[in-house]
């Protein structure tokens, strides 16, 4: 509400009020777009560098409104998260990823692989290698053309449950990758305990990598982390050739980034990306 009597009656921080009614208006804005089907899933090119081909997408999640706004994720995910829409908005996202997966699949295009993001609050709140056992079955798609995305803080929980949950998802078939590598808290313990696939170095590494020596050290020592524990290497936020050729130098030979093609909708993937399989 709108102070119409001026200042002197506040007893609380307006601006806080604001921030409230700020997260209030995205939580109903979410239930609105659940209802309505306004979620939309970009998918983003990742590259071998030798050949040029693609050989995975990631699956990332858009809001479009009724005007035509195409709102970005960091904007509302946490809002999701905390209200446990996340959930929901989750499974659709799996279903989805997985079930365009398997319709390239069925077209005749040759195999790739779908990755999605999974944040710690959907493994809290649900039993995700469930949910993942169900996706699959419904689908129809082979365990391994799916790559969940995890983040380090999830590994960092130390929780028998989760540590579980992701042994039963590793023991389907699907692969588990870690997200923004570098920027949380992991041990080396945790990377052993797990043995995730693929760690994908963060993009903020990547971006300053050129000009900072400091930077270019750590994507160099987590590439070579990667491939002495027998897991791959992907390299993301890659914007130039410089950066994916010091990347190829370095042996990091998977990227994804502007460099190669923003996230886009499925129909630009087969158009511009997939191949016709040979078999
Ligand atoms: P992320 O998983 O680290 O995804 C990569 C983000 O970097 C994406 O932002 C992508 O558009 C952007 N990006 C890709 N290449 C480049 C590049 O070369 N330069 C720069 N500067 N940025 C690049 P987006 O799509 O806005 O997603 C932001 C974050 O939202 C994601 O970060 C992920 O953490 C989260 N997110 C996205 N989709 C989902 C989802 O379905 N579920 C959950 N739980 N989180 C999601
Ligand atoms: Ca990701
Ligand atoms: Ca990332
Ligand atoms: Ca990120």
């Amino acid at each position: 509400a709108k102070n119409k009597g001026g200042n002197r009656f506040h007893i609380y921080d307006p601006k806080e009020s604001n921030v409230i009614e700020e997260r209030l208006r995205i939580e109903n804005g979410i239930r609105q777009a659940i209802e309505k089907r306004q979620f939309v899933l970009y998918y983003q090119p990742k590259v071998h560098l030798a050949s040029g081909k693609i050989y995975s997408v990631e699956a990332l999640l858009r809001w479009q409104t009724t005007d035509g706004q195409l709102i970005h994720p960091d904007t509302f995910i946490s809002i999701a998260e905390e209200s446990g829409l996340i959930v929901p908005i989750g499974k659709w996202v799996l279903l989805t990823a997985c079930h365009q997966n398997k319709r390239w699949q069925d077209m005749g295009y040759a195999p790739i692989s779908v990755s999605v993001n999974v944040s710690p609050k959907q493994f809290q709140l649900t039993d995700m290698a469930e949910t993942v056992h169900q996706v699959l079955h419904e689908t129809g798609l082979s365990p391994e053309w799916l790559e969940i995305e995890i983040t380090e803080g999830l590994l960092m929980q130390n929780s028998n449950e989760i540590t579980n949950t992701l042994r039963r998802i590793r023991s389907m078939g699907v692969k588990i990758s870690i997200d923004d590598f570098g920027t949380g808290y992991s041990s080396l313990r945790y990377l052993k305990l797990f043995e995730p696939h693929i760690l994908k170095i963060d993009q903020s590494f990547v971006a300053h990598m050129m000009e900072d020596p400091g930077q270019l050290s750590i994507v160099s020592a987590i590439i070579h982390l990667a491939h002495s524990l027998g897991m791959e290497v992907v390299a993301e936020g890659v914007e130039s050739a410089e950066q994916a050729l010091k990347l190829l130098q370095e042996g990091c030979h998977s990227v994804q980034g502007f460099f190669f093609s923003p996230p886009v909708v499925f129909e630009e993937i087969q158009q511009k990306w997939l191949q016709t399989s040979i078999s």
